[in-house]
């Protein structure tokens, strides 16, 4: 069923809050075991929620957009009274005491939050294995990773433990998992959702943003969580559309121009250029024009991204030290995390940041005036999101093999640009999605084209 269907339902009392907790509360009591998808649970309050808005409902009061909608959020966005883990040692203990901007925006509008998804620690990863919690399986090829950070988000809707999730995508992560997992990811225009609460891994990119089966469920739910906030510096003041209001379902694709980046398919795995080559070949006999680019910095933008990362993320983890709450972040942290606030201290110092750091930042200066050039005679821009298929949990991968699954992803994240991911076949079994990037602020172009797809 379309998520916005199943919202009317419940709107309209056809099917009760209640049932859909229900549902979704067995699922987590049967799957959850074997995926941990879900670090935290609080099936007590989501309850109480429910009944509350089914009683609403009964007594033809309003009930705001999400009425019944259930949802899972990463552990590294801050809801009270839930561990905000952000699945390290570091903060094992410590109880959110306030809820981030997108976790208000969803509770105003009666979303039901079941609980706290599994990430890789600080969500500085791309598998979900670096997790102090324990790995989280791909539901639709066991032994496999989820892809990441966001990978408990990811699989909390690919194995029907929520309607919708919500993730953090700072070069790949809300996206990365999607396309492993077989489900819609989306990472807005950067500034279109407010970070505040968000715990950051490098605030320059990081973005929130939606999981869900189709189009109709991010469009809800960044109709939720979008918009100005005045107490995130990031936060952008623009005219926001609904996103929902504009999605247009129709059957053709004419007038729309997609660009098809040559390199984009020179660094993936020959199976998934064939699925993507095929859904672009269906994309065309819909009407689109297909626009060939070139773009010639792909090798500088994993360099540029992981520097800019690092410095960052340093930077993010002073605050860590063991004072106030948690353990010393260095003295419990993983080996990845314990790596980039190693990098970042080291070329945070001043007699290298001439050399490293500022070289990053014109490195992506450079990068985003070459994407905003290449988006400038298109729509958008479809290829594939991650170039190679997820590989088997516990292999043991040396660095720049893990990031350069991110290769695809971080464009996005380097330019503030809006990009999803959407599933668009398998191999063998293992599925394959398609990234659709576009300007920034267009980000209801890209939902358009996946409704239309759909
Ligand atoms: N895999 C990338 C990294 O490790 C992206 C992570 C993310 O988007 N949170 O930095």
């Amino acid at each position: 069923m379309k998520l916005m269907d199943k919202s009317e339902l419940i709107k309209n009392h056809e099917i009760t809050a209640l049932d859909n907790l229900e549902m979704f509360c067995k699922n987590i009591e049967k799957k959850n075991d074997i995926y941990n998808a879900f670090l935290e649970v609080d099936k007590n309050s989501a309850l109480e929620c429910a009944e509350d808005i089914d009683s609403r409902i009964k007594n033809g009061e309003k009930v705001g957009k999400l009425a019944g909608i259930v949802v899972g959020v990463k552990s590294n966005i801050n809801v009270a009274d839930f561990h905000i883990t952000a699945a390290s040692k570091t903060l094992e203990n410590y109880l959110g005491s306030y809820d981030a901007t997108v976790i208000k925006r969803i509770k105003k509008e009666d979303g039901i939050i079941i609980g706290m998804t599994n990430m890789d620690e600080f969500a500085a990863g791309s598998s979900t294995e670096t997790s102090y919690f324990g790995h989280t399986e791909n539901p639709a090829a066991m032994g496999r990773i989820p892809g990441g950070s966001s990978g408990g988000s990811a699989v909390a809707v690919a194995s029907e433990m929520c309607d919708l999730s919500i993730g953090s995508d700072t070069g790949g992560s809300i996206r990365n998992p999607a396309s492993h997992c077989g489900v819609m990811g989306f990472k807005p225009t950067y500034g279109l959702v407010s970070r505040q609460g968000l715990l950051d891994l490098a605030m320059s990119f990081d973005q929130i943003g939606p999981f869900s089966k189709d189009s109709g469920g991010s469009a809800l739910m960044l109709d939720v969580i979008g918009g100005y906030d005045e107490t995130e510096c990031t936060s952008m003041d623009w005219n926001l559309p609904s996103f929902v209001n504009s999605l247009e379902r129709t059957d053709s694709l004419k007038g729309m121009k997609l660009g098809i980046v040559k390199q984009f398919f020179d660094v993936s795995d020959d199976k998934i250029v064939n699925i993507i080559e095929e859904i672009i070949d269906k994309m065309s006999e819909m009407g689109a024009e297909l626009v060939e680019l070139s773009f010639d910095y792909i090798d500088l933008c994993l360099p540029t991204y992981y520097l800019i990362n690092y410095v960052e993320f340093f930077s993010a983890t002073r605050k860590y030290d063991g004072r106030k709450y948690g353990y010393r972040i260095e003295d419990v942290c993983g080996e990845e995390v314990l790596r980039r606030i190693h990098m970042g201290s080291y070329i945070s110092q001043k007699e290298f940041s001439g050399k490293y750091y500022k070289k990053a930042l014109q490195a992506r200066s450079l990068i985003k005036k070459e994407v905003t050039k290449l988006l400038n005679g298109v729509d958008a821009i479809v290829g594939p999101t991650v170039p190679k298929l997820p590989h088997k949990i516990g292999t043991s991968l040396e660095p720049m093999d893990m990031y350069s699954y991110d290769v695809l992803t971080v464009i996005a994240n380097l330019a503030g640009i809006p990009a999803a991911s959407t599933p668009v076949g398998d191999v063998g079994g293992v599925p394959v999605g398609l990234q659709i990037q576009a300007k920034a602020k267009d980000d209801t172009k890209i939902l358009d084209i996946i409704a239309t797809l759909e």
